[in-house]
């Protein structure tokens, strides 16, 4: 859930941006997704699809991607996903290990030498622990809650089992590629970490880009995902002046990319279909020096939502949209 029970941002806040939405950027991306969107989806997907473009109905602005950008530099489509995971690093000695009496062989794959943050979202312990969860704690420009509880599907699987394991599965896949990742818990500690905490672990790892891992918790009715993205702000220990662009440019291609992957829609209820919203609220993102998204992967309380959440196929296809995503932001 977000973290806090705060109403979401006004639709004039969300995804305001110069450039052409990540959906335009790419339009083979819709027929990706209409090949596996629900039929109620296929209006939305057909605009893309007949128009070419955005809301505007410009032309489509495909962004360049950068070279080594080998994600969906090939055949776009659901099949590009899979091509992409089954494709680690390869066996073979290339001439840097062949040559090396070096101790340690360094990690190869795309993102070699990159670290990653994943961020399982609350923790399941949290709901044992209220009293520490709910201290107040410095967020630069407010004070908030170390930590919530995340929220539940109906039939009681939480949201905090969710996070860790897609986190799990993001982890094993990025790690294929090469990535260093680190977690800000594992289920490894009682409660928490609390939201400032979470934010320094990526700071301090120097990450090259970090996940916040979630499930909403609204009301029925309202589906699909949504990825937040920093505001800028300023205060106190706050100060996201740097890294609001390359953290929208990660949140678009997770968005894409996650899509893609699980077929999901952006989100009907926020957002205004986009699949991306800015927050200026939530002490994990403005105090991030680091590029960070959360993604809200679905909606816990709507039962067409929660048959997904709960799948493990499902899970696992989630968990690689959000690694394409973050290989294509770190050009791997
Ligand atoms: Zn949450």
């Amino acid at each position: 859930m977000r973290y806090d029970d705060s109403p979401p941002p006004p639709e004039s806040a969300a995804s305001v941006s110069p450039d052409p939405p990540w959906y335009a950027r790419r339009s083979t991306l819709a027929v990706a997704v209409a090949a596996l969107a629900p039929t109620a989806l296929a209006g939305w997907v057909l605009t893309q699809v007949l128009t070419g473009s955005g809301p505007g109905g410009q032309p489509p602005q495909p962004k360049a991607l950068p070279a080594s950008h080998t994600t969906g530099a090939g055949a776009h489509g659901a099949g590009d996903a899979k091509a992409s995971t089954a494709t680690p690093s390869p066996a073979a000695p290339d001439s840097a290990s062949a040559s090396a009496s070096a101790p340690a062989a360094p990690a190869k794959g795309p993102l070699a030498g990159r670290t990653v943050v994943i961020d399982p979202g609350h923790n399941t312990g949290n709901f044992k622990h209220t009293s520490e969860i709910d201290r107040q704690v410095d967020i630069g420009t407010n004070r908030k809650e170390c930590d919530t509880t995340g929220t539940t599907t109906n039939s009681g699987y939480m949201e905090a089992e969710f996070t860790l394991d897609v986190s799990r599965r993001t982890r094993a896949l990025l790690e294929s590629k090469g990535a260093k990742v680190v977690f800000t818990h594992d289920a490894d500690r009682p409660w928490g970490p609390c939201i400032d905490e979470r934010a320094r672990i990526g700071n301090e790892a120097k990450a090259d880009a970090v996940v916040s891992v979630h499930a909403d918790g609204v009301s029925a009715g309202n589906r699909g995902f949504h990825v937040i993205l920093p505001a800028t702000v300023k205060g106190g220990a706050a100060d996201t002046s740097k890294i609001v662009g390359p953290s929208r440019d990660l949140g678009e291609r997770i968005a894409g990319n996650f899509a893609r992957s699980t077929g999901s829609a952006p989100a009907n209820y926020l957002g205004s279909g986009t699949g991306l919203v800015v927050r200026d609220d939530l002490g994990g993102l403005n105090l991030s020096t680091r590029p960070k998204v959360f993604i809200e992967c679905g909606n816990m309380r709507d039962a067409k939502d929660a048959a997904q959440l709960t799948s493990p196929e499902w899970r696992q296809k989630a968990a690689e949209g959000i690694t394409n995503g973050i290989v294509g932001f770190l050009g791997g």
